[in-house]
Parts: C-alpha cells; sequence; structure tokens
C-alpha cells in the first residue's frame, strides 16, 4: 500500500498501523522523514541553536518552552521566472522566514547572494527576533532573499528580480505583518522598486511597507550608515568598559559594503588607524593606515577595493590574520572558524556581519582572551533605525536627523549596558549573555500571550 495513498482503504491501513504501534515504526523506517527541525537545517542554523540553548540552559527554560521560541513561526519558499536581458527565462528560488509574532509585526532584511537558503533564513530571522528584544523594539525577526549572484545580474534584471519576489512574499508581508530592509546587495534602489510594488498591489503609496528607503520616498536621514555606526556606538561603550582609547587603534574590516565602508570611515574620524580592508575581490593592507576616503572614492568608481593604489594587496582571507587591535568582520558569515581562530592576531573582535563565528572559533578566542561583541548587538543600529523609519512612516511624522541619531545612539548604549549586566550577573561571555537578555524577555512575552486556542 502506498502510504501517500488518499483512499479510504489507505486511511484504514493507516488507522491500523497506528492502532498496533506500527505506524511509529512504518514512519522510523522512512528515510526520507524529516527530524524535527530539520526544515531548517544548515550550517548557520546549528550556529544559531548551539547559541541559543547555551543561554537557554542558563536561564533554565522549559524544552517545552524553548521549541516554541526556537522554531520559526511561518516560513515561505517561492520560485519564480525572471526574464534575462537577453530574452532567456531563469527561475530564481526566494524565501521569507518569519521567526516570532508575539512581540508585534517582524522586521528584517533581504540579501541576495549564492549561497541563499531556507536554513540561513532561519537563523538569520532568529537573530533578529534577539536582536530587536535586546535593544527594546516591538518586533518579532524575520529574513528573506533570493539565491542567485547580484553582480551577474544587469539593473534591469535586479528591478524585474526584486519586484516578482515582492510580488511572490507579498501574502504574507504588510506594514503590520512584516517589513522587510535591506541586507547583502540590497539597499535603497531594491526598497523603493519592492515599495512601489507592494504599493501597485494595494492601490496607494504604502512607504512604510519597507524601511531603507530613499529619503524621498519616506526613507530616513541615516538609515544607510545606522547599521554601521551602531556598530561603531558598540565599539565606544566596549573600549570605555576596558578603559582603551580608540585614538590610535589599529582597525581591519572585513567587508566594504553598506556596512563595513562605514564602520571604517567613522573609526577614521574618531582617531583609529584602519591597517586592513577587504571586500570579494581580495584585500588591501597598510601598517602606517589607509586613507578611508580615497579608498571610498576608489570603489565609488571601480566598484571594488581591488587595485587601490593606497596600500599594499593581500590576499582575500589573509587579511583577518592582519596584526590589529579590533578585527571586524563586515561582511558574511562563517568567517572566524576553527581553522583560522588560532592565528587571528586582534585584541576584540566586533561582529557586524551576521554570523561570522562559528562555536568551536568562540571557544578558541575565549581561551586566548580575546572577547568577541556578539553581532545581535554589534549591528543592532540597523533594525533600531528601520524601527524609526517604520514609526515615522506610520506616524506621518518627520523626525528630525539630530532626534534620529540621539535615539539611536541611546537605544543601542542601552542595549550594551543590558548585555554587560547579564554578563556580571552570569559571569559569561558577551554573546551568551546577550541572548540571555533577549530569550528572556521573548520567554517572558511568549508566557504572557500563552498559548491559542
Ligand atoms: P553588502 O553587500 O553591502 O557588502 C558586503 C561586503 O562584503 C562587500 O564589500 C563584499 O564585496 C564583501 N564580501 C563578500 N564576500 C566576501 C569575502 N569572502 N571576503 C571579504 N569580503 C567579502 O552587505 P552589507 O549590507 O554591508 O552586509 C554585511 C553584513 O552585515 C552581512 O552579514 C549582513 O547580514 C550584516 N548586516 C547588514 C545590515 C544592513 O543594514 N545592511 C544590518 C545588519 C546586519
Amino acid at each position: 500500500m502506498n502510504l501517500s495513498d488518499g483512499s479510504p482503504e489507505a486511511a484504514l491501513d493507516r488507522s491500523d498501523r497506528r492502532g498496533t504501534g506500527g505506524w511509529e515504526s512504518v514512519l522510523a523506517d522512512e528515510a526520507h522523514l524529516v527530524a524535527p527541525g530539520g526544515e531548517w537545517r544548515s550550517e548557520l542554523w546549528r550556529v544559531a541553536v548551539e547559541q541559543f540553548d547555551r543561554a537557554a540552559d542558563l536561564l533554565g527554560i522549559d524544552p517545552e518552552v524553548r521549541s516554541r521560541l526556537l522554531e520559526p513561526c511561518r516560513a515561505l519558499t517561492v520560485n519564480f521566472p525572471v526574464r534575462r536581458d537577453n530574452g532567456e527565462v531563469e527561475v530564481f528560488t526566494g524565501y521569507r522566514v518569519q521567526h516570532t509574532l508575539t512581540m508585534g509585526p517582524t522586521k528584517g532584511g533581504v540579501r541576495y547572494a549564492p549561497g541563499v537558503s531556507l536554513g540561513e533564513c532561519a537563523a538569520l530571522a532568529l537573530w533578529m527576533t534577539l536582536k530587536c528584544q535586546l535593544v527594546g523594539l516591538p518586533f518579532g525577526g524575520a529574513k528573506g532573499g533570493v539565491r542567485c549572484d547580484p553582480n551577474r545580474l544587469s539593473h534591469s534584471e535586479l528591478e524585474r528580480l526584486t519586484r516578482r519576489y515582492a510580488s511572490e512574499i507579498f501574502p504574507i508581508i504588510g506594514p503590520n505583518r512584516d517589513i522587510p530592509a535591506p541586507d547583502m546587495a540590497t539597499g535603497e534602489q531594491e526598497m523603493a522598486w519592492f515599495m512601489d510594488t507592494y504599493s501597485q498591489q494595494v492601490g496607494y503609496a504604502v512607504p512604510e511597507i519597507v524601511t531603507g528607503k530613499p529619503l524621498l520616498l519616506g526613507g530616513i536621514i541615516g538609515r544607510q550608515s545606522a547599521t554601521g555606526l551602531g556598530a561603531v556606538y558598540s565599539v565606544e561603550s566596549v573600549l570605555e568598559r576596558m578603559g582603551w582609547d580608540l585614538h590610535g587603534l589599529r582597525v581591519v574590516v572585513q567587508g566594504f559594503g553598506n556596512v563595513g565602508a562605514v564602520i571604517a570611515r567613522e573609526l577614521a574620524l574618531r582617531g583609529a588607524i584602519l591597517v586592513g580592508i577587504s571586500d570579494v575581490t581580495g584585500g588591501i593592507a597598510s601598517a602606517t593606515g589607509l586613507d578611508v576616503g580615497a579608498l571610498i572614492a576608489w570603489v565609488g568608481e571601480h566598484q571594488f577595493v581591488r587595485g587601490f593604489p593606497g596600500g599594499g594587496s593581500v590576499a582575500r582571507e589573509d587579511v583577518l590574520q592582519i596584526s590589529c587591535d579590533i578585527l571586524i568582520p563586515a561582511a558574511l558569515e562563517h568567517q572566524i572558524t576553527a581553522d583560522n581562530a588560532s592565528s587571528l592576531d586582534c585584541r576584540l573582535v566586533v561582529e557586524a556581519a551576521n554570523g561570522p563565528t562559528t562555536p568551536q572559533a568562540d571557544r578558541i578566542l575565549a581561551d586566548r582572551g580575546i572577547r568577541v561583541v556578539p553581532d545581535v548587538i554589534a549591528n543592532a543600529g540597523g533594525v533600531t533605525a528601520s524601527y524609526f523609519e517604520w514609526a515615522q512612516d506610520q506616524q506621518k511624522y518627520l523626525w528630525d536627523s539630530q532626534a534620529i541619531d540621539d535615539r539611536l545612539r541611546k537605544q543601542l548604549r542601552d542595549g550594551i549596558e543590558r548585555v554587560f549586566a547579564s554578563a556580571d550577573r552570569f559571569d559569561i561571555d558577551w554573546r551568551t549573555a546577550a541572548q540571555t537578555v533577549a530569550i528572556e524577555r521573548f520567554a517572558a512575552a511568549a508566557t504572557l500571550r500563552a498559548i491559542y486556542p
């Protein structure tokens, strides 16, 4: 009998097997069965679960509550065609994962990258929930993206891809349901197309459907630089706690995009010396310091850092090993691993990217006395500014740039103070401390709402 057969005989057969206890053993034999949580299986999800479990163990969270907090609440996979400029049609796969609907609408970026998967989006959505709780935003986490190589797509192909992806996930997004934002390889232009596509569907302009939009469409001053600035505010708080002076400290930044370029610029403005930088094309180093303004101008003209004449070229993977005080991964996940953690030559790691350090590497760094400012606080500036933009669009009341910057700084500093307080309370590392703060709040909210029906 075919188990997927929907006939009455098959139903009887199934109930018989269940009744005799044989049904479970039939299921257990099925090689294709998905283990609990198996939908999200990916290296990043494994990392996210390991980090989450460590904090949940410390808090003594009940296993039943734990799985409610951990597993994403809703996930959508879409496959859709896009016409390439040469007339051919290519089918792309995209995702949108909403981790929790408990605290409000969900919020999270959209990325275009070759490695985008359901499991990656699930891990990133969970971290978004934790970030929002840590800095006190009324959101759950979400994440989405399209598996593609954005460097191979023209401007018009990117527009068609963005519009079609927006239409595909339309049923589950909305200003009070789920609000996308930029992430890897997406920015103001993609958000403008996204907002236009959504607005066309409903028949009126809905700026609050996305954040990270151009100013003219309801964006806010400073959203583009908020993630990088937030990382800089985290650095300032940490240095105050450690009694270090930023002036003259040597910094290496991996990644020179939305986040990395702002961090490099802002830290250099505050007196740090940028001794190494990299992007997907390679690295540039100078022991006496790179001229960040010249680097930004170079990338503006040539798109990548490769060939920049103001420093020596270094292999992309060697940039992380350059001797420095602060190493800032600001590119992508899984960069500091068991393979290279022993050879890092820094005193502090600040995770501007999501998930750049594996749990094994975390342990090696801890043994070596290198402290890590975790992603959930170091890059929370982006979602915090996104919250301001969403609130402004909902209220139809414009905020001035000073108010935005003051609140961004305060909200992040408050968040990191909560991390320090939890680190002191449990005598633990900052990553676990950040997760305990966020999970404790989330668990309390879930308990208050209880279970429907
Ligand atoms: P981006 O696409 O603007 O920039 C990514 C940069 O990393 C580019 O310079 C790219 O060339 C470089 N890069 C890619 N692969 C690399 C490699 N193997 N080695 C070195 N450099 C490499 O993306 P972004 O928005 O700056 O995001 C960077 C990270 O920050 C991601 O992990 C993202 O999830 C995280 N983040 C971004 C935001 C945001 O507001 N944009 C918010 C929170 C977190």
